[in-house]
């Protein structure tokens, strides 16, 4: 196996992950097999527990992985299958370690940092070599920026893995920000210096550094760099702020033909260098589309960029295929509490409610539910967004006026959402939710059914706590609610939706996290379609 290690300089958001996602897509366009993953250097064991705030959208993979939204990128940029070995981070190695203390495996030595914490993300780069042998390259990100105390272990533990498997087989890329001052006029080199020291201090040599930069690289600036960062030329490659789409990547950095760099330093050579038609297209269907459509988001970590980012790509890609672009309003909840929702949002094509915590901005929710609901308006709900659906129909269709879900109001009259038994003695936040992939029923003659092509059986991922209650099954189903999906293993209410409305459905799960540039989500396509539907009346 060979691997590539991409680490950050200077600032952090710098689009790091992007930028291994790019080189990802571009090497499996070349014919190799790749796989990615991520090393945080946080002490959480996994974001699972962290607020929106702190860190955007935690991904869910298959396997009920709580991760990194950069691992989001990986599985749309690329198609190699992600587990929870994909991403380690600091917490997960130091509780590794310190239980092995306690079992007395390391035989009355002194536990150290190195080599025992070292040994430990050592032994991860191992196990997922030999779990993945038909891999060509792993590509590693390592979160955070070169230079912060709290990632030196993990630099360093790279350091001594380049040595052990041979540094002809490592590929160490180093992605710095090259600062525009505009009242001198001038792209500064200097912080990508003194980063690349600060790595070169650690004991490792960049092989590529991967300039992100508003303005072009002139040539002078590229010389500057190779010169003082001790790299070829040829090996400064720039990355800039792309125009429209984070899909354009790959093609800007395919410009100074990275792809080549890499498997030249990896000696891959003699893979052909990458037909990319396919995304091409894409890329041009998402810039030049011909209709468009406005959905308005509702939620409660709107004014954040990264809270629901697989949502806002999901709906991308389900635009391009319909040729359409999709214009987002990100709808703070409690706006609509305030104003109503035919204020806030009363001309938009499509509503969708995405998944959440906590009981700020609900009633809002809900009220855009109605709204959607009464005024033939396409709804899509995610999650909280389907318990928000149920919650609503119970209370407006049903007349249980109370309804609720048990986690915003413990008393509720009519608990339509609760709690399962076997989710109400635990106490810990961390990893024990309803989390990862379920196989689900279909019923045939609904619109989900007809969405996913007819089949029988779905997988999707879930994170949540709360569910469907049965106890009110039949009265909401009594009332027009068509349950359109159950879980195999337990019966647990996956899809509901309304006959009588042009698009009006919820799912229990995240669509979200299985939608790909050219394979957009049944589910998000049938929502984008009818969106369009509604705009063209
Ligand atoms: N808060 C809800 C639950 O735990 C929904 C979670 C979500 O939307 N991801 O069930």
């Amino acid at each position: 196996m060979k691997y590539i290690f991409v680490t950050g300089g200077v600032v952090s958001s710098l689009g790091k992950g992007l930028a291994a996602a790019s080189i990802g897509t571009l090497l499996e366009h070349r014919g190799l097999t790749t796989l990615m993953q991520k090393f945080d250097p946080y002490l959480n064991v996994d974001p699972g527990t962290m607020s929106p705030y702190q860190h955007g959208e935690v991904y869910v993979l298959d396997d009920g992985a709580e991760t990194d939204l950069d691992l989001g990128h990986y599985e749309r940029f690329t198609s190699g299958v992600l587990s929870r070995m994909n991403n380690l981070t600091s917490g997960q190695v130091f509780d590794t370690v310190i239980k092995k203390e306690r079992r007395g495996e390391f035989l009355g030595k002194t536990v150290q940092f190195i080599p025992h914490v070292t040994d430990e993300i050592k032994l991860r780069m191992h196990q997922v070599t030999e779990n993945n042998p038909e891999t060509d390259v792993l590509i590693t990100e390592i979160g955070g920026t070169v230079g912060d105390m709290e990632g030196l272990l993990f630099i360093e533990a790279l350091r001594q893995f380049a040595l052990e498997v041979g540094k002809e087989n490592v590929c160490f890329i180093h992605v710095t920000l090259l600062p525009y001052i505009k009242a001198a006029g001038e792209v500064k080199t200097k912080p990508t210096q003194q980063s690349v020291a600060k790595l070169r201090e650690l004991g490792i040599q960049p092989d590529i550094i991967i300039c992100r930069t508003e303005a072009d690289l002139d040539e002078d600036n590229r010389k500057k760099i190779a010169m003082f960062c001790n790299v070829e030329r040829k090996n400064v490659v720039a990355f800039r702020d792309v125009a429209h789409t984070i899909y354009e990547c790959p093609l800007d950095l395919r410009r100074d033909k990275i792809d080549r760099l890499v498997v030249d330093k990896l000696g891959l050579g003699h893979t052909p260098s990458p037909a990319l038609e396919d995304w091409e297209r894409f890329v041009q269907r998402v810039i030049h589309p011909k209709h468009k459509v406005t959905i308005a988001v509702a939620g409660k970590y709107i004014e954040l960029q990264d809270a629901y980012k697989s949502i806002y790509e999901s709906l991308i890609h389900a635009g391009a295929h319909h040729d359409t672009k999709v214009h987002i309003v990100r709808v703070e909840a409690e706006a609509i509490e305030d104003h109503g929702a035919k204020s806030v949002i009363g001309d938009v094509d499509g509503i969708l409610v995405p998944g959440g915590f906590g009981d700020r901005g609900i009633e809002g929710k809900i009220q855009a539910a109605r709204y959607a609901r009464e005024n033939k308006i396409p709804y899509f709900g995610i999650c909280l967004g389907m318990q928000i659906a149920t919650i609503e129909y119970a209370r407006n269709v049903c007349g249980l006026k109370g309804a609720n879900s048990t986690e915003f109001n413990k008393g509720a009259k009519y608990p339509v959402i609760c709690l399962q038994e076997e989710q109400k003695g635990i106490e810990d936040m961390g990893a024990t939710m309803r989390l990862g992939s379920c196989e689900s029923i279909l019923f045939t003659g609904t619109k989900a059914a007809d969405l996913y092509g007819n089949i029988e059986r779905i997988h999707e991922r879930h994170r949540h706590r709360y569910e469907f209650n049965s106890d009110y099954q039949e009265r909401l189903q009594d009332a027009g609610l068509v349950i359109s999906s159950v879980s195999a293993e337990a019966g647990l209410v996956e899809i509901i939706e309304l006959p009588e409305h042009p698009f009006y459905l919820g799912a229990q799960f995240h669509p979200e996290f299985q939608s790909k540039p050219n394979h957009p989500h049944p589910l998000f396509a049938g929502f984008v379609a009818a969106a369009l539907e509604h705009s063209q009346k």
